[in-house]
């Protein structure tokens, strides 16, 4: 398959797994567009790396929650760029606490950004997205490890699971893929907050590679989803290095 007229829209790419997923993609020879939801500085970096590179990406701004930025973020792709093949679900947040203490305003912002987002994405991506393209959400791999203070942001991911399985069966006909890719710990800021060296260390030595996974682990698993893995639909792929 050439990807060299394939246009991708990747939200939450102004950092993190986004960006280095907007990197790899635009590599692959997409035209790329880098959403995010207010660090324009951040997003600019990432559209300048693919325009050095020689490829072709602009920034749009939008809340993934928000109905009316996130169709105006399709619209301006379909304007610019002619339409759109593959659509890359980063934006995300993350909270923790215990379950009895959570704040239900942090559980409400979790949901938002996480549930509402993605589904607002989906629902333009399912609207949008030419055959033989790809819809691709990201989960986490603590949905099924259970660890404790994880629980409003794990049942926001586990709605993520559900809503891309349902929609690659809701796509029959259209050969599109849906699937959801649940990254284990991955050394971006959104992980690293909040927590000591030594707990880095501990959570890195989880998996049998005994390193945390790094941005570019995870887009390449994008990469193939988004171009050549046309057989791998409705599934929830683990990107852990063999964390349990
Ligand atoms: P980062 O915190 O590094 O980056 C988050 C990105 O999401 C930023 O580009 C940010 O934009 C954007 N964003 C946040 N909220 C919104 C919103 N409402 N609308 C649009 N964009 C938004 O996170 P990661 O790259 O680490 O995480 C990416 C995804 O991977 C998330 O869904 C996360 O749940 C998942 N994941 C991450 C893991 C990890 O260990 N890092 C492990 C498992 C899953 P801006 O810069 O403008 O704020």
């Amino acid at each position: 398959m050439s990807n060299k007229t394939r246009v991708a829209i990747v939200t939450g790419a102004s950092r993190g797994i986004g960006k280095a997923a907007a990197l790899r993609l635009a590599r692959d020879g997409m035209s790329v567009v880098v959403n995010y939801a207010g660090n324009a500085t951040e997003a600019g970096k990432t559209v300048a790396a693919i325009q050095e590179a020689g490829g072709r990406a602009f920034a749009v701004q939008a809340d993934v929650a928000d109905e009316t930025a996130v169709a105006a973020l399709f619209d301006a792709t379909v304007r610019e760029f002619g339409g759109v093949d593959a659509v890359v679900n980063s934006a995300g947040i993350m909270r923790l606490g215990l379950l009895a203490e959570f704040s239900l305003s942090d559980f409400d912002q979790i949901h938002r950004t996480n549930v509402r987002g993605t589904f607002v994405v989906a629902q333009q991506a399912a609207r949008h997205v030419r055959s033989g393209g790809a819809i691709i959400n990201l989960s986490t791999s603590v949905e099924r490890q259970a660890l404790p203070t994880y629980a409003a942001y794990a049942a926001s991911k586990g709605a993520v699971e559900a809503m891309s399985l349902i929609l690659a069966r809701e796509l029959r006909g259209r050969d599109i893929t849906v699937n959801a890719v649940a990254p284990g710990p991955v050394e971006t800021e959104f992980f690293l907050s909040g927590k000591d060296p030594a707990t880095v260390e501990r959570i890195a030595k989880l998996n049998p590679m005994e390193r945390l996974g790094q941005p570019n682990d995870i887009a390449e698993v994008i990469s193939f989803l988004a171009g050549p893995a046309r057989w791998i639909n409705g599934q929830v792929l683990y990107v852990n290095g063999g964390m349990n």
